[in-house]
């Protein structure tokens, strides 16, 4: 129903037949979350080339931030994801696909080098590309947040952060000699709009366990963390190992440079077969 913002009828799932009903059930104790009011335009057909998504655009009211969700529906019934996703992501859909599971959502800091380039300083347009294949083959909603861009330092502030990188800093050293914050996104937003969505109760693709407490205190529950680690380059293993060992984020690197991650779900394009192991219900389930 284009046009009619959100509320009850509209975002992923809600109301749009076909298994969805099922994803979204966790939608009869709305938590209050703090005050962020955001407005949401029509839903939309977005074609790509993951797969055929739905998606919205919201204005974050108090700062003029612009997000977006894309969103789809689980397959109706197995032969459909067999047919629509990648070798691994129908034992995804198939584990995941409880009455009672919560929907994956999947909080996407804009990257424009990683989302956009491909760069291979960082990870995010590899996560990008396998939270998509994943919502694609079992429903949810990414939600792409704006903004957040160097984990909110900006654009311009990140590329003088890889400079300094590029003179021995880590990233986090890196902002904290430009004198900025190591990490200042804010998910208000994000929580604001999965409320919208009547999504309060969320299984999260995230290695960050400090997002599950972010969104607890703005009323959304992380019933489950779903790694979305993918196999570390020789470009970024030293990023990565910055953010596992500076940054809590839950992530299994090699010992060395170069080496292939072990047991991490990582389907992405223009990754190798032999770093690419198959999503499993076994890699798939809660960390510790
Ligand atoms: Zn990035």
């Amino acid at each position: 129903m284009p046009g009619t913002g959100i509320g009850a009828g509209t975002g992923i799932g809600a109301g749009t037949g076909a298994g969805s009903g099922t994803r979204i059930g966790t939608r009869s104790h709305p938590r209050p979350v703090s005050a962020r009011p955001v407005s949401a335009g029509p839903v939309v057909q977005l074609p790509t080339v993951f797969g055929d998504f739905q998606a919205q655009a919201w204005i974050d009211v108090s700062t003029g931030a612009e997000h977006l969700t894309v969103s789809a529906v689980a397959p109706a019934d197995e032969s459909q994801t067999a047919a629509a996703s990648p070798p691994g992501l129908e034992a995804e859909a198939e584990a995941g696909a409880g009455a009672d599971a919560a929907p994956l959502v999947r909080l996407h800091s804009e990257c424009l080098t990683g989302d956009v380039f491909g760069s291979y300083r960082c990870d995010c347009g590899e996560q990008l590309a396998y939270a998509l294949r994943m919502i694609h083959a079992c429903g949810g909603t990414l939600i792409y947040l704006r903004g957040h861009e160097g984990r909110g330092i900006g654009l311009a502030n990140k590329l003088r952060a890889y400079a300094l990188q590029e003179a021995g800093a880590d990233t986090v050293e890196a902002n904290e000699q430009l004198g900025l914050p190591v990490d200042s996104r804010d998910y208000a937003a994000a929580a604001a709009i999965l409320a919208e969505l009547g999504l309060h109760s969320i299984r999260l693709m995230s290695n960050n366990p400090l997002k599950q407490s972010q969104l607890a205190a703005l009323g959304i529950e992380v019933t489950e963390m779903v790694p979305t680690e993918v196999p570390s380059r020789e470009q970024n293993v030293r990023y990565l190992k910055t953010k596992r060992d500076r940054m809590n984020h839950i992530l299994q690197l090699p010992d060395r440079s170069g080496a292939a991650s072990t047991g991490v779900p990582g389907i992405t394009p223009g990754t190798t077969p032999e770093t690419t192991p198959e999503i499993t219900p076994e890699t798939k389930g809660t960390r510790p």
